[in-house]
C-alpha cells in the first residue's frame, strides 16, 4: 500500500472530498472540511498512541488515522508535488488558483 509517492493507490472514495481513513480497521469517516477532518484525525491518533503506551500487544494491527483528498492519503506538500489544489482555505498559491477561471468548470 503506497499512500504518497507518483504511484500512490486511492485508499477512499474519488467522490469525497474529505475524509479520514483509519488503518488497521479501514474505517472512513466523511468530513465535510479540511478542518473537521484534520481535528478528527489528531484526536483518532492522539486515542491510538495512549492506547499504544498501555498495552502494545491488544492493538496491533497499527492504527493511525490519515486525512483523505478525494480518496487519497492528504497532506499539503504531496498535493502540490502532484500540481493539484491542496484544499487548504489559507494556502497562497492555490487560492490564487481558485480565483482564476477554470477550464470545464461550471
Ligand atoms: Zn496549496
Amino acid at each position: 500500500m503506497k499512500l504518497f509517492g507518483p504511484d500512490r493507490q486511492r485508499v477512499g472514495y474519488a467522490d469525497q472530498e474529505w475524509s479520514v481513513w483509519v488503518s488497521g480497521m479501514d474505517d472512513i469517516h466523511n468530513k465535510d472540511s479540511l478542518a473537521d477532518a484534520l481535528e478528527q484525525a489528531n484526536e483518532l491518533n492522539a486515542v491510538f498512541a495512549d492506547l499504544r503506551t498501555r498495552d502494545d500487544s491488544e492493538f496491533s494491527p497499527i492504527l493511525y488515522a490519515v486525512v483523505l483528498h478525494y480518496g487519497y492519503a492528504w497532506t499539503q506538500a504531496t498535493e502540490h508535488a502532484h500540481r493539484v489544489d491542496c484544499g487548504h482555505p489559507d494556502c497562497g498559491p492555490c487560492s490564487f488558483d481558485r480565483n482564476e477561471p477554470q477550464a470545464g468548470a461550471a
